[in-house]
């Protein structure tokens, strides 16, 4: 792969394109907006009927209990059928707002059936993550009542240390294609200026996104030994090296801020706070309510996913903030590092044209949803720090 400069001229914003990703985002606002209903619908619907504790009744001959008052076989196969039921009723949604809706705007170029292997993968591996974490709560819960949730919260942040070690090396390339990038101009900018910020960047590899996206992105993955910035094809082969050099400063920029841990603890911290509020109320319900025949009762599980879905809709704010901050202090980075504000603004107009993102989201959306600041605020940023 040869990577030349193209597009030297500063990107404009396209109107069009703009007027595009308004009523993409529109239209975006409104599925998620559906989904939160059914889910809500669903959950009522369980919890109302008392469906939760007719389908711990069904599955009473799988009681198989290794530890007194752990059922894993019940809780696995309960666990199942809640989650496969509500993926079939949700299936119209997710394949139109995952496959129908990126065609029609022109950001997907998958085939169908590459869709369907990705959502299949995507669904496979999420699956084995919930049972494990959802085995290890039951298995605590029955083995120290009072202290489970504290010992899930540190065995989870252990985990999410190694995976993040390990996504890089092991699922990524599940999905995508990576290429180290080759010796040339863009490889030897991005040397310099990890040896004006003293650090060491262990690799800088090239993404295939081309064959599923028109859309452009790029990222720092990884910890330690895989930690890696990864930049898309589709950013590579139409922008100019400035802007990419621009792109790759922010990516260094989190790397040299330590955004990786900074968000791992910082996940780490609010699910231990959610599921001690888990552990309050699971215990008030049991003891002082009898909803339920014991803690580990498996017909617990939807009462776990109502309060999971409340509890991450109340934080999602809170990271989303979060998550702004690191990237305005990302871009900070990449601004002071390359003092080239006139090639991030241009990247960044390009990605906003690309990606058909909205320049001025609503303010309470951008507040809700957006992890990184609106195009329109981070060109503003730039034009600040030229001012
Ligand atoms: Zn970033």
């Amino acid at each position: 792969m040869e990577i030349e400069t193209k597009q030297p001229q500063q990107a404009e914003l396209d109107a069009e394109r703009q007027q595009q990703a308004r009523q993409y985002a529109r239209i975006r606002r409104r599925l998620m907006l559906v989904s939160l209903v059914i889910a809500a619908i669903s959950i009522a619907f369980v919890l109302g009927t008392g469906l939760d504790k007719w389908l711990r009744n069904q599955l009473h001959a799988l009681s198989w209990q290794p530890v007194a008052g752990w059922f894993p076989v019940q809780i696995l196969v309960y666990f199942l059928i809640l989650i496969l039921a509500y993926q079939l009723i949700t299936s119209p949604l997710a394949y139109y707002s995952g496959f129908v809706l990126p065609h029609r705007f022109g950001l997907s170029t998958m085939t169908l059936r590459a869709w369907l292997v990705d959502l299949f993968k995507g669904l496979g591996l999420s699956l084995i993550l919930e049972v494990c974490v959802i085995e290890l709560i039951y298995a605590l819960l029955a083995l120290q009542p009072q202290t489970w949730w504290l010992e899930v919260g540190l065995i989870m942040l252990f985990f999410s240390v190694i995976m993040a070690n390990l996504a890089p090396v092991l699922i990524f390339p599940l999905f995508y294609k990576f290429t180290p990038l080759p010796e040339g101009e863009l490889t030897e900018r991005l040397l310099a200026l990890a040896q004006r910020a003293h650090t060491k960047v262990r690799g800088v590899f090239s993404m295939k996104m081309s064959d599923k996206t028109t859309a452009a992105n790029a990222a720092l993955m990884g910890l330690g030994n895989t930690r890696r910035i990864v930049i898309g094809d589709t950013m590579l082969d139409r922008y100019t090296t400035d802007e990419i050099e621009v792109v790759l400063a922010h990516e260094l920029g989190h790397h040299v801020h330590a955004d990786i841990w900074k968000l791992i603890i910082s996940q780490a911290v609010l699910t231990l706070g959610g599921l001690y509020i888990a552990n309050l109320v699971l215990h008030w319900l049991v003891e002082t309510q009898h909803a339920y025949l014991a803690l580990t009762d498996a017909a617990t599980l939807p009462f776990f996913f109502l309060l999971t879905g409340v509890f991450s809709l109340i934080v999602m704010p809170i990271g989303n903030t979060y998550s702004r901050l690191i990237e305005y202090q990302a871009d900070e980075y990449a601004l002071q590092v390359t003092r080239n504000a006139s090639a991030f603004k241009s990247a960044m107009t390009r990605l906003a044209n690309q990606n058909l993102a909205e320049l001025e989201p609503s303010p309470i959306f951008e507040f809700l949803f957006y992890d990184h600041p609106s195009i329109g605020k981070r060109l503003k940023h730039a034009d600040e720090f030229m001012s």
